[in-house]
């Protein structure tokens, strides 16, 4: 007899399903801050897959900002923007980061899941189509939907494929992609697409979650790229979670932009303020990125990248063409993918398997990631352990 249980049959059934795919997602606790020395489960490893790539997320400058903040001002936002959730901090933080990516206005928004959706859904709608890379973050897939607006999809950073399919359009709509792709590391063509975007009309936004803080001179991301600024990218996200090493996100655009989303991105109206707290830690970080001591940070990071590239290229697995701190390789079968982050951990090292859906069916991958806080021994664990696991997998399969 079936033991009794509330929960439908339909929800068991998926789970099951999961689990014989070896898809089955699960929440791990680390008993340590975010920092690549964890310790998991009483025990310790190196870690390469959080987003934390200058080590800010544990960062004694940040702790005290939070801290000196909330003495201030209190921990609870208390409101929406709008209502009267928008203190102090709130306004200093939007204000220096309008300053330093040079646009007219920055709105902050409570996670960058919400700003893709609060931006997207207040922009398309079923007049207004999106168009986005096959690749771009779940964020901007479900701002079209929650948009209700026609939604498709070209060809990984393929500017002809992207033509394509604003040439086909009936009205014109919203571009969108994201600046450093999130799970390959690589960097849309943003100059190209910019342009097509201008050429047809329509408006043009980009994601830069991973490149802000990490990427050129003074960390401004995907800005720094040739020939970018406000006018060419209209419309851009960023999030503290990453590189920022805090909580949130925001949306950089034209006052008119903002003055619209204002009254009607709902993901921004409907939702109370972030923390006061974290925007006083997050200005420290925005500061600390701006530093002397954010540049050492950056040329740090991209001393590991080209470390790691350099020791991988030798072993039997293919790089991605990336240069930033996403360094994914690819297995393929998710029970491999598995295998291979079962066998590291063995070693010391923690770096969870992606799997379908969060990427492609068939591209199940290590998604390392490197960060400013590793030591130069750490990138020589994790190569050994790497060339050591990968060498007898390879073997094995042959
Ligand atoms: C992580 C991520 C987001 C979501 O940001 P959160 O602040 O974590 O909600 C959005 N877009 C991209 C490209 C991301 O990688």
């Amino acid at each position: 007899m079936k033991p009794a249980s509330d929960t439908p049959d339909w929800v068991l059934a998926a789970l099951e399903e999961r689990r014989q795919r070896d898809l089955m997602r699960r929440t791990i606790t680390l008993d340590s801050p975010q920092t690549p020395h964890t310790q998991i489960h009483s025990q310790q490893y190196t870690a390469f897959c959080s987003n934390d790539y200058l080590g800010l997320a544990n960062h004694p400058k940040l702790i005290k900002a939070m801290s000196d903040t909330a003495s201030v001002y209190g921990v609870g936002g208390g409101s929406s923007h709008l209502v009267c959730g928008h203190l102090s901090p709130h306004q200093a933080l939007e204000e220096a980061l309008a300053d330093w990516l040079g646009y007219e206005r920055v709105m902050l928004f409570s996670t960058g899941y919400m700003a893709n959706l609060g931006v997207i859904s207040a922009l398309a709608d079923k007049q207004r189509p999106v168009v986005q890379d096959k690749l771009n973050h779940a964020s901007l897939i479900d701002g079209a939907l929650l948009a209700q607006a026609p939604l498709r999809r070209y060809l990984h950073s393929n500017v002809a494929s992207a033509q394509k399919l604003l040439a086909k359009s009936s009205s014109p709509g919203l571009l969108v992609t994201d600046g450093v792709f999130s799970m390959d590391g690589d960097i849309a063509p943003l100059a190209e697409l910019s342009q097509l975007a201008n050429q047809y009309g329509w408006m043009f936004m980009v994601d830069d979650a991973h490149g802000l803080g990490c990427l050129g001179e003074s960390g401004r991301g995907c800005l720094s790229l040739e020939g970018m600024d406000a006018k060419r990218l209209p419309i851009l996200v960023g999030t503290f979670g990453k590189a920022f090493g805090t909580a949130g996100a925001f949306v950089a655009t034209s006052h008119d932009y903002a003055e619209y989303l204002t009254q009607f991105a709902r993901p921004y109206v409907y939702t109370t303020s972030m923390s006061p707290a974290i925007a006083g830690a997050t200005l420290a970080s925005l500061q600390l990125i701006q530093s002397a001591e954010g540049q050492e940070k950056r040329e740090k990071l991209a001393r590991h990248i080209a470390y790691f590239r350099q020791r991988v290229h030798s072993l039997p697995v293919e790089l991605m063409p990336s240069n930033t701190a996403i360094q994914p390789i690819v297995i393929g079968d998710s029970k491999a993918a598995m295998a291979i982050s079962e066998h590291l951990r063995a070693l010391g090292i923690w770096c969870t398997a992606i799997r379908p859906p969060t990427v492609p069916v068939g591209s199940a991958r290590l998604r390392i990631t490197l960060s400013a806080a590793h030591s130069e021994e750490d990138l020589v664990l994790l190569c050994d352990s790497l060339e050591k696991v990968l060498t007898v997998t390879s073997l094995n399969a042959t």
